[in-house]
């Protein structure tokens, strides 16, 4: 199938799961006019009327999970400032903290005085999982997006909490639901959206005991069923923003954001060390990264022209991350190896962005790379990069 690109935002058709209507619109964008017309008071008032549902007297009022970012930040505060809940927190951790998403994690328990459970998987069997996801989902992080799913059910049904409170809707990225019609959080969900691959697949794969996978089963549909466990996304109540979150955040909690790797923004996953490669794996397998998804936001959101987008789009998605070097050496797949197992699963539809020597059609073979820290030279921030890299090895 040809590629083709939203005539909007510029998102193109190898972006897992997108079409475009009659106008060449994709449903991201058509989502994000939705949300611009709904009565956000309203659902305000809707969110309201669930929380007082699920308030206890003797247990949690909910779980939420929180991962050191900012959106699950803003639900923290949210659930405890404004909605005057007693939520629990839980962390499944992938393991892979930088220092700035460990403190604002901490930071953000303390001062909101908010309970906390967090499940850290062991260096080798990580190391081990990060390998197998290579083949298996075509990226480096098989783990996080099965525990970040499972992690939090299993917990609310172990603790009998009845309500999962996630953040941004799932409609803020297309994925099967809109604003209007927002998709039912369920087993079938999790199965389909969260992990396309179960941990049967990853233990298939070859260098993992079923005994060390315990965190990263879903429960089955009969637990589901029978636990009376209700997931919300406040995206779908609350309009979302990450942008002022960050804002919101740095005035009112001292958040810290971080230099990333492969895009020009620095609040998404600063909380994790791994999310250069996992954006450039999406570069290579569907011809754009983390720029690019960000830039289609900024051109959908009329801040950008679609000169700036090019610009961005192609200085920053084809960018080898630093950190591609731990992977690398953590996993002992090669760099070759790395490009062939992604090669390989390519989507059809990107295979025409690249020539023949893999190099990307598009992209500027002048380019440099563009360093957004303006406290820091472009050499400060390699040099940052790469001694965060060298403690990771020393741990
Ligand atoms: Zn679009």
């Amino acid at each position: 199938m040809k590629l083709m690109k939203c005539t909007r935002c510029n998102m193109p058709t190898s972006y897992e799961g997108l079409s475009l209507d009659a106008l060449g619109v994709c449903e991201i964008c058509r989502a994000s006019e939705e949300k611009m017309k709904i009565d956000w008071k309203k659902k305000r008032g809707q969110l309201e009327k669930i929380f007082d549902k699920y308030r206890s007297k003797t247990n949690y009022d909910c779980i939420v999970p929180v991962s050191g970012g900012k959106d699950s930040a803003y639900q923290m505060h949210m659930l405890k400032k404004e909605f005057n809940m007693n939520p629990l927190a839980v962390t499944f951790s992938h393991n892979l903290f930088s220092q700035e998403g460990r403190e604002n994690l901490h930071m953000m328990l303390e001062q909101l005085d908010i309970d906390h459970i967090e499940y850290t998987p062991k260096r080798s069997l990580v190391d081990r999982m990060m390998k197998n996801s290579l083949s298996l989902i075509g990226d480096s992080c098989w783990h996080c997006h099965a525990g970040v799913g499972a992690f939090p059910l299993q917990m609310a049904i172990k603790l009998n909490i009845k309500l999962l409170v996630w953040g941004e809707s799932v409609a803020e990225w297309g994925k099967c639901a809109t604003y209007s019609n927002p998709i039912d959080y369920d087993e079938d969900y999790f199965r389909k959206v969260s992990t396309k691959q179960g941990p049967e697949k990853m233990i298939a794969a070859g260098g993992i005991e079923e005994n060390e996978m315990m965190f990263f089963y879903p429960p089955d549909a009969e637990e589901f069923g029978s636990s009376g466990l209700h997931g919300i996304f406040m995206g779908d109540y609350l309009f979302w923003d990450g942008e002022y979150f960050t804002e919101f955040l740095t005035k009112h909690y001292g958040w810290k954001e971080r230099q990333l790797e492969g895009t020009y923004k620095r609040y998404k996953s600063a909380e994790c060390i791994m999310t250069g490669v996992h954006d450039y794996s999406k570069y290579v397998k569907r011809g754009y990264g983390r720029g690019t998804d960000f830039a289609t936001q900024d051109l959908r959101n009329g801040i950008i022209s679609i000169d700036e987008f090019h610009e961005l789009s192609s200085h920053y998605d084809s960018e080898e991350p630093i950190m591609m070097d731990y992977y690398t050496k953590k996993t002992g797949i090669e760099k070759k190896e790395f490009y062939n197992i992604l090669i390989k699963q390519r989507e059809t539809a990107a295979k025409e962005l690249f020539d023949s020597k893999q190099r990307m059609i598009f992209s500027d073979p002048n380019k440099k790379r563009i360093v957004n820290d303006s406290t820091l030279s472009d050499e400060k921030y390699f040099e940052k990069l790469i001694k965060e890299k060298d403690n990771y090895f020393k741990g």
